[in-house]
């Protein structure tokens, strides 16, 4: 069996090391020239940290795994105004136990795929046709190639998805806010703890740690859709204060700058044909959700022993694969109460509110609601596909 994969992000290669586990080859073309570096600490929970082991990489994650005890809100002053350590709800609350920066967990994943697996940077799909025994694809390279499968990994914007399943609108959620992850140097007084500090105007910062000698800052701003650069950025989180001029300062020169909208994915059958949807192409919950690393983990995980486990049937292979996930990913895509508009309040009054229900999350009934909203990572019973090598 060929298979393709568009996407060497996190979902790409956790499926390409699954596939190759079951003696399949893979191909994974990135549009990047190169692997992307960037974005904060993600976490691994519930049964993504099960994944992760069956792979044999939990030692390797944890040993690049980033020292955090917990997150707090504070005011323009640096004021604690409410904290949740990282020991709350067994480890598996806002931050949890493992939190990894993206781009470390992207790099282990890849040094981990089998020799079985290509991997071609700089190129991208541009258009496919399919037909019962295959999908014969054009990449913007000029090259033109036949598959048996093609898995769109390639994120929120999938070309793949577009390609097989229709435009954007129809599958992309814009949920009223823009977000950006980039580098900074370490302000020296973390202490380990992830700062989110609130400005009314709908506007976030937050800082958190990374590796040594350096911060990982985060900037939101509400709005409806509209094009976004960094100048526009830097215009609309313009007097927040607090430590958003030195941000700013550092936005500038920043090589790893992640900016997009803050948008949910919904596709209601992942597969057309020979077509398959995989991670935030096909169901992202937005990093408000707080688990698009872990559904596609689990996802690769189950895609791959689908696959392998109904050889020359994709159709029987994929219709497994949403049965097995349905369930998992579509409480995984929920939106913790109050969505956009609870992350980032409008008024200053609201803003007091978005600190007092966080000093409340830890008691009831909110503690109740909290539990549940976390519990979601453990809603799969994982099967065991059987792999034809360790
Ligand atoms: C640079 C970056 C930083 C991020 N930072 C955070 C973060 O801090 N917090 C958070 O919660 N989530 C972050 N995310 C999203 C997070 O990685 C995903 O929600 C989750 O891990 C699921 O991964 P994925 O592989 O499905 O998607 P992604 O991680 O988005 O990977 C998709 C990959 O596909 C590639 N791609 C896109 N279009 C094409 C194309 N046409 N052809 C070929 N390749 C294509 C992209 O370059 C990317 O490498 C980030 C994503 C990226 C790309």
């Amino acid at each position: 069996m060929r298979v393709l994969i568009s996407g060497g992000g996190i979902a790409g290669p956790a499926l390409a090391q699954w596939l190759g586990r079951h003696g399949i080859g893979a191909t994974i073309v990135e549009r990047a020239a190169a692997p992307r570096p960037g974005g904060q600490t993600v976490d691994i929970r519930g049964a993504a940290r099960c994944v992760v082991e069956r792979m044999g990489l939990l030692a390797a994650i944890r040993a690049r795994c980033v020292d955090e005890r917990g997150v707090a809100l504070v005011d323009s002053s640096g004021r604690r105004l409410a904290e949740l350590g990282a020991d709350l709800f067994g480890g598996e609350g806002i931050v949890a136990e493992l939190e990894i920066l993206r781009g470390d967990l992207a790099a282990v994943l890849r040094e981990h795929v089998g020799p079985e697996v290509e991997h071609r940077f700089g190129d991208r799909l541009v258009a496919l046709a399919q037909d019962e025994r295959g999908v014969d694809v054009r990449f913007a390279s000029g090259r033109t190639e036949r598959f048996d499968v093609v898995v769109g990994a390639d994120g929120v914007r999938s070309a793949v998805r577009r390609l097989a399943f229709g435009p954007e609108r129809d599958f992309v959620r814009h949920l009223g806010a823009y977000t950006s992850y980039f580098t900074v140097p370490d302000p020296g007084d973390l202490d380990h703890w992830f700062l989110m500090h609130n400005a009314p105007g709908g506007r976030v910062a937050g800082l958190r740690p990374a590796r040594p000698g350096t911060a990982m800052a985060s900037l939101t701003f509400t709005s409806p859709p509209r094009p976004v650069s960094r100048e526009v950025l830097a215009e609309r989180m313009a007097g927040v204060g607090w430590r958003v001029p030195a941000m700013l300062a550092a936005l500038r020169d920043a090589d790893d700058c992640y900016l997009d909208a803050i948008s949910q994915v919904r596709v209601e059958r992942w597969a057309r044909g020979r077509v398959v949807l995989l991670g935030d192409a096909g169901y992202c919950g937005s990093p408000l959700a707080g688990q698009g690393t872990s559904l596609a983990l689990v996802g690769a995980y189950v895609l791959a022993g689908e696959l392998a486990g109904n050889p020359g049937d994709p159709a029987a292979a994929f219709a497994a694969y949403q049965r097995e996930l349905g369930h998992y990913v579509a409480a995984g895509i929920r939106l913790p109460p109050g969505g956009v508009r609870a992350f980032a309040p409008n008024s200053a009054a609201m803003i007091a509110v978005r600190a007092a229900s966080m000093r409340m999350m830890t008691r009831p009934p909110l503690r109740a609601l909290m539990s549940r909203q976390f519990g979601k990572a453990e809603r799969i019973a994982l099967k065991d596909y059987a792999v034809a090598r360790s």
